[in-house]
């Protein structure tokens, strides 16, 4: 066993006294007074306990707490089990097979019809069990108290073929990536072409057949083109695009694919339970989510490992093994990307930094993405939800292209920015505070109107100020008893209301003093008995098509006997009026 990176650079060791369980989650320990230079001790120490009673194989380094004599442990910084979970529990029946469903179906009803071909070649990336399928198979054909198509697992014949090593003399392994020369397949052929020991067929399964190439490939290929009646020859790749087109055709070929995440999780509580652990269907994700895609079941049971002692000494949540993996815990994923969805940034921040501090921004980024994934296909068939959920994978992506210090922070609080796109609700709060906005401002000015008029004491509004390169028209008295003349909509320059205009204002204004506030905000142009309220602001314009306000405009409009239209300002927006 190696020494531990800490012993190395010579931390304290905690040397235990009494260990009679080192695996369980607490343990005594006794830790010798620091030297002169050395740290104080406290958290995340290694130590090295004895052999442990319960997981023989779990000898450490382990990290521990410590807090006021009781020691806890809260992982394992490398393991040197022994006892190798993939081998131990690799799979010996096509029941046990994780994530193969379709080319275990077909492999079962070949076998249970005795219609597999003599040739057969299993592809798939590395780590989805291809050489263990093919040890089934094997087991499969030569077990002879097998149920259908399953092997019985007992026998003495399944008992040498499904072993660690495989021993049966009619199973016969060729590893084609460091053996597939040209007097290696001789050998295969001529061991090929001799009766079997005691079984009705002979098995040979070459791994990494694309190795065979050259002359090695030439050999074999005479070989699978006229086998022995009684050998099956079961050839697997993981990339069969580099095999001998001859001798690819001449199998029946059966795709693996990736296990999905369900089904390695299935693995692991099918090894746990084999072991005696409690294993949760969450910390099984954990364990899941902590190992790299592409190692498989494999790699899954690798990870399983790491945290064999902490199983072993009874139930264990999926924060612990989160903790003890260096990961964010799911709770806390969930927590950031719900702080997204509520648009609270603060929460969101103050959950970031925490998970950063367990796990590291590359580990939050990537389970972060993964929890999107999952959540991308739970909205799949409702767009606005999937809208916003594409939207946060988007940024997720390019926070982790951008690669530097901050780039996730900023990707989620733009993320829980309200998307005015996508979220009704959203552009719903956002035009009630433009209204709110445009009635204080409206306020104002009338407060600002008011004063004005008490300090010229005028009687009549003052006209607006006109701008230095467009000098006003002179200001015509208005004649409120005789209607004025049609002026045209829109001309430019044109700033002051006509008589109707103004008195449709104070109808409105007597009608609902909120609505006449409101309509402070549109600049009014009368066209014949059409009054045109032309309104620059959308949340605005929309406030005065609907209820209340647009009731109330249309009674002061029939009051007045003219008619409104509330209408969308074509340029720049329109100079309120100052009507008293
Ligand atoms: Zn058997």
């Amino acid at each position: 066993m190696s020494m531990p990176d800490a012993d190395r650079a010579g931390v304290n060791r905690v040397s235990l006294r009494i260990a009679p369980i080192t695996c369980g989650r607490t343990v005594s320990a006794g830790r010798r007074r620091p030297r002169e230079g050395e740290g104080s001790g406290g958290e995340g120490r290694t130590a090295r306990p004895a052999r442990c009673p319960r997981w023989p194989g779990a000898r450490g380094p382990l990290l521990l707490d410590r807090a006021a004599g009781r020691t806890t442990v809260r992982g394992v910084a490398t393991c040197d089990v022994s006892q190798n979970l993939a081998l131990t529990h690799r799979p010996r029946a096509f029941g046990d097979v994780a994530g193969q469903r379709p080319a275990v179906a077909v492999l079962r009803a070949m076998i249970t019809t005795g219609t597999l071909p003599q040739q057969l070649l299993l592809t798939g990336p590395s780590g989805t069990g291809k050489t263990t399928l093919a040890r089934i198979v094997a087991a499969a054909l030569l077990c002879d108290q097998r149920r259908e198509a399953e092997p019985c697992g007992r026998c003495g014949r399944c008992s040498l073929i499904l072993a660690a090593r495989p021993a049966h003399p009619d199973v016969i392994e060729l590893d084609a990536a460091s053996n597939g020369g040209k007097d290696e397949v001789r050998q295969i052929a001529s061991r090929a072409r001799l009766t079997t020991h005691d079984s009705p067929r002979k098995v040979i399964i070459v791994d990494e057949a694309h190795g065979l190439s050259g002359p090695g490939g030439q050999a074999f290929l005479k070989l699978l083109e006229e086998p022995p009646a009684h050998v099956t020859f079961i050839l697997a790749t993981t990339d069969p695009d580099k095999m001998l087109a001859t001798n690819r055709g001449r199998c029946t070929e059966l795709a693996l694919s990736r296990p999905a995440p369900e089904d390695l999780r299935g693995n692991l509580e099918r090894v746990a339970r084999a072991e005696g652990w409690r294993l949760t269907g969450e910390a099984a994700d954990a364990v899941v989510a902590a190992t790299r895609p592409e190692l498989g079941v494999r790699g899954t049971l690798m990870t399983l490992e790491k945290v064999a002692p902490l199983l072993a000494a009874g139930p264990v949540t999926s924060e612990e093994i989160c903790r003890a993996l260096g990961m964010t815990t799911p709770r806390s994923v969930r927590a950031i990307l719900a702080a997204v969805d509520k648009g609270d940034r603060p929460a969101l921040l103050a959950e970031l930094d925490q998970a950063r501090a367990t796990a590291g921004e590359a580990a939050v980024l990537r389970e972060l993405g993964q929890e999107v994934r999952r959540r991308l296909r739970r909205h799949a068939g409702d767009e606005l939800a999937l809208r916003a959920e594409l939207h946060l994978a988007d940024l997720l992506a390019r926070a982790a292209t951008a690669g530097h210090a901050g780039a996730l922070d900023v990707a989620l609080l733009r993320a829980a920015l309200p998307r005015l796109d996508s979220d009704p609700e959203a552009l719903a709060r956002l035009t009630a505070r433009a209204e709110a906005a445009a009635h204080t401002l409206a306020a104002a000015l009338a407060e600002a109107d008011q004063a004005t008029d008490s300090n010229t004491h005028r009687g009549r509004p003052a006209a607006p100020p006109a701008e230095p390169d467009q000098p006003a028209e002179p200001e015509q008295p208005a004649e409120p008893e005789q209607p004025a003349e049609p002026e045209q909509p829109g001309q430019p320059g044109q700033q002051e209301e006509d008589a109707l205009a103004r008195q449709f204002r104070a109808a409105v204004r007597a009608h609902d003093p909120a609505t006449g506030d409101l309509l402070r905000g549109a600049g009014l142009r009368r066209d014949g008995r059409e009054v045109l309220a032309v309104v620059a602001a959308a949340p605005l314009l929309d406030a005065l098509r609907r209820p209340p306000h647009a009731r109330m405009l249309a009674q002061a409009a029939a009051s007045c006997g003219v008619r409104l239209t509330p209408q969308e300002a074509p340029g720049p927006p329109p100079v309120a009026d100052a009507d008293a």
